[in-house]
């Protein structure tokens, strides 16, 4: 039996992660699980999985779970905030944590699950952007195992299994292009929050969809490429495949060429991060070639889409540049949503923050939460 614990249960990625653990139930059980606001849901989990431990981000949300599992007598422990986060991810039941919650809170947490020698099934591709370096190093020096849950790492992943890492020559990592790919910077200057949550081809939680449609979504997965598979930045290629079949490739240094390919449904990528080296049977529908016939691939637009750039740049400086880059793009994202600054100012406003902020190399922890902070004060009084 494998023993389980969600860290943002009640999103996109949790929620399907839920799919899987309900239709495998032979062998993945459910031990603790965390939302920020969401009582209703996590009443529904409690009820179902009948979990130890649940924890909530909210005062209010908190209070209510607790007087729910005490008025209905159950043996459900609630807890709250971070030290409830970092507890479940921690705890002696439990063999994985799912990292699904949204942003770089996810953070400390997958640290210290990293530190109690917990594997991690890693969604939260935000952790591996800020702390890429120190996050890699403690999975090493713990011999843990990051199992990526981002559909086109978990490709890449796979196309590398009985390969050597050094014998990667390029990542060819593929982007669906989002709702507005061959718009022109002039077609963007009114978008709504509306217009931008249309993903094509997922449906996913709101900061992820604004991402996508921005291309900083792929900004970010190239950097957490980077940390995954230690490959340099000029070795990770973007490529636009509106499809979304191909998940990802691996070209290797005599020329092969090695994709994953499969219907776009994340409970195959969270199926296998979470079952890993095994596989598993799914429900996921079969790729019919017959009916497909063609699929493209195209060069992304970085003058028109400039955060995928800006990442690039942030991923090569290194230090805290990844972590001033995903800052800024969290607090712009939630400005932009909250119809408080326009679509094209969440890349301007990234660009500015780039430029105000020195490098640290190597920073720490402490260095990355207090950067965080600053950012998000420095953003919210200006704007
Ligand atoms: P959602 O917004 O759908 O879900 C986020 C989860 O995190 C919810 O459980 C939410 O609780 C919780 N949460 C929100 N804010 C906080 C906070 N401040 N502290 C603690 N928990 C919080 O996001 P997604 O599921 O779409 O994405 C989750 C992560 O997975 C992201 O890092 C994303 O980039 C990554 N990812 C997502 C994919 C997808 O298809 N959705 C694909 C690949 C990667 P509540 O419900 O109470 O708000
Ligand atoms: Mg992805």
């Amino acid at each position: 039996m494998k023993n389980i614990s969600i860290l943002g249960a009640t999103g996109s990625i949790g929620t399907q992660t839920l799919d899987v653990i309900r239709s495998e139930k032979d062998h993945l059980s459910l031990k603790g699980v965390s939302a920020n606001t969401n009582s209703e849901k996590i009443i529904e989990i409690i009820e179902e999985f009948n979990v130890e431990y649940v924890v909530m981000m909210a005062p209010k949300s908190y209070e209510v779970v607790k007087s729910y599992c005490l008025v209905n007598n159950k043996s459900t422990k609630v807890l709250y905030g971070m030290e409830g986060l970092i507890y479940i991810a921690t705890m002696d039941s439990v063999d994985i944590v799912v990292t699904a919650v949204v942003g770089m809170i996810g953070l400390v947490p997958t640290l210290e699950a990293i530190k109690a020698s917990k594997d991690i099934a890693l969604a939260n591709k935000e952790t591996l952007v800020v702390g890429g370096e120190i996050v890699t190093y403690e999975a090493k020096k713990n011999n843990i195992k990051i199992l990526p849950v981002d559909s086109e790492h978990g490709a890449i992943f796979q196309c590398l299994q009985g390969n050597k890492y050094e014998d990667i020559n390029k990542i060819l990592l593929t982007a669906s292009g989002g709702p507005f790919r061959g718009k022109s910077k002039e077609d963007l200057v009114n978008i709504t929050p509306n217009e931008a949550l249309k993903h094509p081809k997922w449906n996913m939680g709101k900061k992820i969809s604004i991402d996508s449609s921005t291309l900083m979504n792929k900004g970010l997965e190239v950097i957490e490429a980077h940390w995954l598979f230690g490959v340099d930045y000029d070795k990770i290629k973007v490529i636009v495949h509106p499809e979304s079949i191909v998940h990802s490739m691996v070209e290797y240094k005599d020329g092969s060429i090695i994709a994953q390919l499969a219907s776009p449904d994340m409970r195959l990528p969270i199926q296998y991060a979470i079952n890993y080296p095994e596989r598993k049977n799914s429900r996921i529908k079969p790729l019919d070639f017959y009916s497909i016939s063609q699929l493209h691939f195209d060069k992304p637009d970085m003058d028109t889409f400039r955060c995928l750039k800006l990442a690039y740049e942030a991923g090569k400086s290194g230090g805290i540049m990844p972590t001033v880059l995903n800052s800024a793009n969290e607090v712009a994202v939630d400005l932009f949503l909250n119809g408080k600054i326009s679509y094209l100012s969440i890349e301007r406003i990234i660009e500015k923050c780039l430029n105000k902020y020195n490098n640290i190399q190597k920073p720490t922890v402490e260095n990355i939460i207090e950067v965080d902070k600053d950012v998000r004060e420095y953003i919210r009084s200006t704007y």
